[in-house]
């Protein structure tokens, strides 16, 4: 008799433990950033085109911080259901990102999903490491799945010979081109943006403090920047991708502009107060100065 009962016992003390697990992680639930406590005074950054000196923490809008360095951009997108990094910095400098990170309070456990900008070293280099330290899921473009797995940037690269390739990436998983990441109530659009890399994304959301909502944009690079031998006048180049990505940028609704290099867009002077930060003409701007440039290249190739 009471052998036959011994399984139902077993039975029950099992499901009350799986109940008790659950009720225990939805209390703990995932922690939104607080402004960042610094160790010690914030110090100016010495170069605004260093990849890797090191700078603290800061809102930008509403859930979306700031953690990268003097001269690349991280972006942290705060949820309840798990926080979104966009792009890593060289590896030089995800120590200094991850500090940055913790800063806020949250746990790096809690960043659920990286999305990249383009896949160069400066943009992403620590990416391998910042994937292992959060065992997030990598979303990337499906035309570069491959490169961000071998860490090999390949030909179609404008910059291929100049490149140093990075450490290869893990649990990466395609996602559809212009489509939106949704995690709870956040939605971050892609936006295609092709033309200085092959895989390049912008990426667009909306952020809210109290009733005022503002579009924050994180646009790729629009450089027409390449090695000695690509040129952006040839048949099969990414001039006419460019074109596109700028005209995509340009059309966009957009308050705030995040460049992947802050000075591109002055961004740590918007961040720290010295400009205003929102502007509804910077992306129309931005894609101009890319065109520009572009066309610039394009004449310069043809004299030679
Ligand atoms: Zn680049």
């Amino acid at each position: 008799m009471n052998f036959q009962i011994r399984p139902l016992l077993l039975i029950t003390s099992i499901t009350i433990l799986s109940l008790t697990q659950t009720a225990n992680a939805n209390r703990i639930g995932i922690k939104m950033p607080s402004e960042p406590k610094l160790i010690s005074a914030p110090t100016a950054c010495k170069s605004l085109d260093d990849w890797n000196e090191p700078t603290h923490a800061r809102r930008i809008y509403g859930n979306t911080w700031y953690v990268g360095t003097c001269g690349i951009s991280v972006v942290l997108i705060a949820t309840p259901n798990g926080h979104v990094l966009i792009d890593s910095a060289p590896q030089k400098a995800s120590e200094a990102v991850r500090q940055n990170i913790l800063s806020l309070g949250v746990k790096l456990s809690d960043i659920k999903t990286i999305l990249i900008t383009h896949e160069h070293h400066d943009h992403m280099g620590g990416l391998a490491s910042m994937q292992a330290a959060t065992e997030a899921k990598v979303l990337s473009r499906s035309n570069i799945v491959d490169v961000l797995k071998s860490g090999k940037n390949d030909r179609r690269d404008p910059q291929f010979d100049e490149l140093s390739g990075f450490d290869p990436v893990a649990n990466v998983h395609a996602f559809e081109d212009a489509g939106t990441i949704a995690i709870g109530d956040k939605k971050i659009q892609h936006l295609p943006m092709a033309g200085h890399a092959p895989g390049g994304s912008g990426w667009t959301w909306q952020e809210c403090e109290k009733s005022v909502c503002k579009n924050l944009v994180f646009a790729d690079s629009l450089g027409s920047i390449s090695d000695a031998t690509y040129r952006y006048s040839a048949p099969d180049s990414l001039a006419n991708a460019l074109r596109e990505s700028s005209q995509r940028v340009a059309k966009t609704a957009c308050d705030i502009l995040i460049t992947g290099h802050g000075t591109a867009s002055d961004l740590l002077a918007r961040l720290d107060g010295a400009k205003p930060l929102a502007d509804t003409q910077a992306c129309v701007n931005y894609a101009q100065t890319g065109m520009l440039r572009l066309e610039e290249r394009l004449k310069k190739e043809m004299v030679k």
